[in-house]
C-alpha cells in the first residue's frame, strides 16, 4: 500500500509518501521558521498564508520524489487536530481535493499519535537499511572471491571464513533490527511545542496517560527562555538555547527542580520559567557582548533543571510499567524537543539502567513533518481505519469540516497518576 500524508496543524507544511514496509518513498517540507522568528512566535494568520501558498507545491514535490502518481495512492492521510484551526483547514482541505478527485479514503490523523508512531516507522526502515548496507558488503565479498579466483581456490577455507564472517554481520543486522523495532506495549514521551506527555501505548489509539503538563510544555518553555536571552530563534527557539547552552555552566545557577515532592508523572514548568525570567531580568536584562557568558550560564542551569525534572518522571513512570506491563521494552521519546542530543544522552541512561531500549526518531522526524502523518495513516489503513471518499472537494453548505484544534489524544488516565501531593 501507498500513504500520502500532509501535516499543517502549525508552521510546517510537511508532505510525504510512505509504503507499507515504512519506506520514504519521498517527502517535502516548508517551514515557516523565518517568517515566526521575526514576530517571536507563531502568528495564526500568517501561518496559513504560507500553508496556502506552500501546499500544492509540497505535494506535487513529495509524489514526484517518489515517483507516484496520486491515483497510485491507496489513501490520503491528514492531520486533523490539535492545532490551529486556520492552519489545520489548509491541510484537511488539500487532502480532501485529493481524495475526492481519486476517490480515495481519508484518514484523520491525531498529530500527537503521529509524533508518536513515527517511531515504529524509524526502528523498521533504520533496521532495513542497515541489513541492506550488510549485504552489499556481502555481495563485495563476493566479488572480490571472484576476482582473485585462483587464489581463493587455494585457499578455500579462507574465503569461506570471510563470507560465513558477512553472512554473521547480515544475521546481526537482522537480530539488531528486531530488538529496535518498536512493538506494544511501550512507554512513551512526548515533549514538544504544546505537549508534554508520558503515555503508555498499548496499539493503535489505545493510549494511557501516565502524565501531563499542569501549565507549559517543555518546548514552549524553551521557547520563551531562548527569547528572553534574545537568541535568534532560528531554526527554532528550543534548538539555538541547546546550542547556546553548549557554551554556559549547567551549574552556574541553582534553579530548582520543579515538583519533587509531588510522586507524581504530572510535569510543571510554569514555576521554573518564571525563575529563569526573574533571573535574567537582574542579571542580564539586555543582550549584550559582555554578559554572553552569564547568558549562557543561564541557558545551561535553564537546559539541566528542565531536564532533571523529565528524568526524574521518566524514572517514576519506568517504576510503574514494569510493575504492571513487565513486558515493556522500548522508551519510546518523541516530539519537536526529543531532538535534543542531551536529553537524548540522560534519558538513554535511564532507559539502559531500567532495561529499556530507548528510541528516539532521528531530528527530522521529531519535528513536525509530513512523514509521521503518512506512517500513522499507514498504521490506521492496516487496521482499516479509514473513513470513504469525500464525493466533491468543496465543503457543501452546512457540512461540518471536521478539524479539532483541541483534541485530547486520550481520556484513560493511569490511577497512580492521581496520588495526592
Ligand atoms: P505540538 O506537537 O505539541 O502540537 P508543535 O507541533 O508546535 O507542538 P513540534 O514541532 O513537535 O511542536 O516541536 C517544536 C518544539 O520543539 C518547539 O517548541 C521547539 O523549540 C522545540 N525544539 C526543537 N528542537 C529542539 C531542541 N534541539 N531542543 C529543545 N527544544 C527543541
Ligand atoms: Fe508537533
Amino acid at each position: 500500500a501507498l500513504i500520502l500524508g500532509i501535516e499543517s496543524s502549525c508552521d510546517d507544511t510537511g508532505v510525504a509518501v510512505v509504503s507499507a514496509s515504512g519506506r520514504v518513498l519521498g517527502e517535502s517540507l516548508a517551514s515557516q521558521a523565518d517568517i515566526h522568528a521575526a514576530w517571536g512566535g507563531v502568528v495564526p494568520k500568517l501561518a496559513q498564508e504560507a500553508h496556502e501558498a506552500a501546499i500544492d507545491g509540497c505535494v506535487e514535490a513529495a509524489l514526484a520524489a517518489a515517483g507516484v502518481r496520486p491515483e497510485q495512492l491507496d489513501a490520503v492521510a491528514v492531520t486533523i487536530g490539535p492545532g490551529l484551526s486556520l492552519c489545520l483547514r489548509v491541510g484537511v482541505l488539500k487532502a480532501r481535493q485529493l481524495a475526492a478527485a481519486h476517490r480515495l479514503p481519508l484518514i484523520p490523523v491525531h498529530h500527537m499519535e503521529a509524533h508518536a508512531l513515527v517511531a515504529r516507522l524509524g526502528a523498521t526502515r533504520f533496521a532495513a537499511e542497515a541489513a541492506a548496507a550488510e549485504q552489499q558488503q556481502q555481495q563485495g565479498v563476493q566479488q572480490q572471491q571472484q576476482q582473485q579466483g585462483v587464489q581463493a581456490q587455494q585457499q578455500p577455507a579462507a574465503s569461506t571464513a570471510a563470507l560465513g564472517a558477512a553472512s554473521d554481520a547480515v544475521q546481526a543486522a537482522a537480530e539488531a533490527a528486531a530488538d529496535a523495532a518498536v512493538e506494544f506495549p511501550f512507554l512513551c514521551l512526548l515533549i514538544s511545542g504544546g505537549h508534554n506527555l508520558l503515555l503508555l501505548v498499548e496499539g493503535i489509539g489505545q493510549y494511557t496517560q501516565l502524565g501531563t503538563t499542569l501549565d507549559d510544555a517543555l518546548g514552549e518553555a524553551y521557547d520563551k527562555v531562548a527569547r528572553l536571552l534574545g537568541l535568534e530563534l532560528k531554526p527554532s527557539g528550543g534548538a539555538a538555547l541547546e546550542a547556546f547552552a553548549r557554551e554556559g555552566d549547567p551549574r552556574a545557577l541553582p534553579f530548582s527542580v520543579p515538583m519533587q515532592r509531588r510522586p507524581t508523572c504530572d510535569f510543571s514548568y510554569a514555576g521554573l520559567k518564571t525563575a529563569v525570567r526573574l533571573a535574567i531580568e537582574e542579571q542580564a536584562p539586555e543582550a549584550t557582548d559582555a554578559n554572553r557568558q552569564l547568558r549562557a550560564d543561564i541557558a545551561a542551569s535553564f537546559q539541566r533543571v528542565a531536564v532533571a525534572h523529565l528524568e526524574e518522571r521518566c524514572r517514576r513512570a519506568v517504576g510503574w510499567v514494569q510493575e504492571s506491563h513487565p513486558q515493556v521494552r522500548h522508551l519510546v521519546v518523541a516530539g519537536g524537543v526529543a531532538s535534543n542530543q542531551y536529553i537524548r544522552g540522560r534519558l538513554t541512561a535511564i532507559a539502559d539502567a531500567a532495561g529499556l531500549r530507548l528510541v528516539c526518531p532521528p531530528p527530522r522526524l521529531c519535528t513536525d513533518n509530513g512523514v509521521m502523518v503518512a506512517w500513522a495513516g499507514m498504521e490506521r489503513y492496516q487496521l482499516g481505519l479509514v473513513e470513504p471518499p469525500p464525493a466533491s472537494a468543496q465543503v457543501a453548505d452546512g457540512e461540518w469540516l471536521d478539524l479539532r484544534p483541541r483534541w485530547p489524544l486520550t481520556d484513560r488516565k493511569d490511577p497512580r497518576s492521581f496520588t495526592a501531593p
